[in-house]
């Protein structure tokens, strides 16, 4: 069993958004240096299946070969990787999230079967696994888990992408109560050309949405030709039309519940993307050492330029930040849904709260997960130069295929709101204590002896101090932004992505800090690269976090009654702001000696 956070003496455990309020515990905290062998084993698995079965077939792959991956995905049930978060009385393997996140980052190297397989176990899987009866799972999860059957989430419509929930797709109820009739035309449907059974959405009685299991072969049921995509050319994304598809009662998930189901897919699937991006980021730092490595310029290797280190060290720390998040929250929710009893009479109503317990987080890891990997992405085909804008190299693909991350399962500008959005509702319903810690945070931020810019004599100590800083930094905005522009503050989209920008760098910040803090014991060479790519994400997320801020503060007005923020005696947050842009020591040497364990390790160097 992995090691999770309520299995540690005296561990604090902190739940959904509250790492803003409080300091996290790093002995409560999972990294992925807690994966236990037999994590580490079945992530060897999961990867020698990659090297062996899927990456030689890339070629037929990007052809758009269905029926090549349809037979992968089954070949990858039959080795238990489909059914891995299933529990085990419905056929799966019942792992942990942090096992099956190590998965999916094995998986990720092969874009379009990653998408495929996340389509399949995640978003199309789970409305029916955290949503449906018992009968319903032992009807449908066991062919799931195995492969058998291949799965869809039939959610997004052509005139509701983001806007989901304005779905047009209508459902019916027969006089007798025994079956619904289904019209309407879904867009974009992953894994439609081999896939047996539609988690489709509908609206009942034109208002209450609930999701239907619908088989292909239910009469009705047609397609859409093939989309021609920007990228992902592997996966199979088509239109399904459903033309009075008559669907037995006992199929409908939870009448009026599917909003819930789809939105707590989507938290998870967000987090199982962002848990392959790790895999994705590894890789292209891979690709990119290795031809900065062997390519010449000026006489020198390309490795041998200081901007070319520039960019593996920036590549190898965003990995760093994100592999931090992720497997912090993987233990976390393990945590939410580890004491739930999959056939209890409850399990529906505990699945919803654990899987909306930490959306704010699997919103923050989509969007610094999707970004790092856009950037990277964009930075391999600058290594590669002329090379890397040709078919030849493959990062023009990987290129191609992680655009989507950024569109995909929310786009990152709805997925920014959602974080604020998330917060504000939660302090409403008195989750979430924004009052008191945002009075509390514009009192420390105001203070006249706030410390000027204060130093530490240890990378560790800087860190900690610049992850409480931009928590207050965080809370002082968005009691700010709430006290002076209304709790509809977020309707000024402007000012609520930019709070939502420092809110994801306190969370990277703290996860790297809590990371490096639990590895501190080490006298390793590891733990040497994870401190300078600790060094670099720090200084990353802190200007990042600087600039959001600043941003944020120039749009919510000051008004003349009150204090400007930017005066005496609002010193604290000038100190703070200061300080969270000094860090200790060479930006560019940092960089350097980061990018030479890259080099030296042929890759990421941990
Ligand atoms: C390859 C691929 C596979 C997909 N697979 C599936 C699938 O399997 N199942 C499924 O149901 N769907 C799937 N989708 C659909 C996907 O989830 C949607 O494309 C996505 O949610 C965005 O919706 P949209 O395309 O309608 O964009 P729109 O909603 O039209 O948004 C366009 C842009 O407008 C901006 N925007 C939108 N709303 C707001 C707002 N409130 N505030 C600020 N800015 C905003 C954002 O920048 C956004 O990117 C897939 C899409 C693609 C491309």
């Amino acid at each position: 069993m992995s090691l999770s956070v309520d299995n540690l003496p005296g561990a604090k455990r902190n739940r959904g958004g509250a790492f803003l309020l409080t300091e996290s515990d790093p002995r409560g905290v999972f990294t992925p240096e807690d994966l236990t062998p037999e994590d580490l084993l079945i992530g060897k698995t999961a990867e020698e299946f990659m090297r062996s079965t899927v990456l030689p077939q890339t070629a037929r792959i990007e052809q758009g070969d269905h029926e090549l991956m349809h037979d992968l995905m089954c070949k990858a049930g039959d080795l238990g990787l489909l059914g891995a978060d299933v529990p085990e009385i419905y056929g799966g393997l019942g792992l942990p999230l942090t096992t099956t996140a190590l998965i999916a980052e094995k998986i990720n190297p092969q874009q379009s079967f990653a998408l495929t397989h996340e389509a399949h176990t995640v978003i199309a899987t789970l409305p029916l696994m955290l949503f449906g009866t018992h009968e319903q799972k032992l009807k449908y999860l066991p062919r799931l888990a195995s492969g058998h059957w291949i799965a869809c989430f039939a959610l997004s419509e052509a005139n509701s992408g983001s806007d989901a929930l304005a779905l047009q797709t209508r459902a019916v109820l027969s006089i007798d109560g025994s079956r619904y009739l289904l019209n309407g035309e879904k867009m974009w449907i992953t894994n439609t050309a081999f896939a047996s059974l539609f988690t489709v959405f509908a609206k009942v009685d034109e208002e209450h949405i609930t999701a239907f299991l619908v088989e292909r072969d239910f009469p009705g049921v047609s397609f859409g030709k093939e989309e021609h995509k920007l990228g992902m050319h592997g996966t199979s994304t088509r239109r399904v039309i459903l033309d009075n598809v008559s669907v037995p009662a006992e199929n409908a998930l939870e009448v009026g519940k599917g909003h819930y189901a789809a939105l707590c897919a989507l938290n998870l699937g967000r987090f199982k993307l962002e848990a392959g991006a790790v895999g994705g980021l590894k890789s292209v730092l891979a690709v990119s050492a290795a031809y900065a490595m062997q390519r010449k310029a000026f006489g020198k290797h390309l490795s041998d330029f200081g901007l070319v280190k520039q960019k593996l060290a920036q590549m190898c720390a965003r990995t760093f930040s994100l592999e931090s998040m992720v497997y912090r929250l993987a233990s976390a929710m393990d945590a939410e849904f580890a004491p739930i009893d999959p056939t209890s009479p409850n399990a529906r109503e505990e699945y919803h709260r654990a899987a909306e317990e930490y959306s704010i987080e699997c919103n923050i890891v989509k969007v610094l997960g999707s970004e790092a990997y856009s950037a990277m992405a964009d930075e391999a085909i600058q290594i590669h130069g002329g090379y890397g804008y040709t078919e030849e190299f493959s990062p023009a693909r990987t290129w191609r295929d992680q655009r989507l991350l950024r569109i995909g399962e929310g786009a990152n500008e709805v997925v920014r709101l959602a974080i604020v959005n998330t917060m504000l509702r939660r302090a409403k319903q008195g989750r979430f204590a924004l009052r008191d810690a945002g009075v509390e945070a514009t009192r420390a931020l105001s203070r006249d002896e706030a410390p000027d810019a204060p130093f530490f004599d240890s990378f560790l100590d800087s860190a900690l101090a610049a992850s409480g800083g931009m928590k207050h930094l965080a809370l002082f905005l968005l009691y700010q932004a709430v006290e002076r522009l209304g709790v509809e503050f977020a309707e000024q989209q402007e000012v609520a992505a930019a709070i939502a920008d420092t809110i994801c760098a306190a969370y990277a910040v703290e996860s790297v800090w809590l990371r490096c803090s639990k590895m501190s014991k080490e006298n390793s060479r590891r733990y040497d690269a994870a401190i300078l790519a600790a060094q670099s994400a720090c200084r990353f997320h802190c200007e990042q976090a600087v600039s959001a801020a600043r941003y944020a503060l120039d749009c919510i007005p000051s008004i003349d009654d009150v204090v400007d923020w930017r005066d005496e005696p609002f010193t604290g947050l000038a100190n703070l702001l200061g300080s969270l842009q000094r860090w200790e020591g060479s930006p560019a040497q940092i960089g350097r000696d980061l990018a030479d364990r890259v080099i030296e390790a042929g890759g990421w160097p941990m």
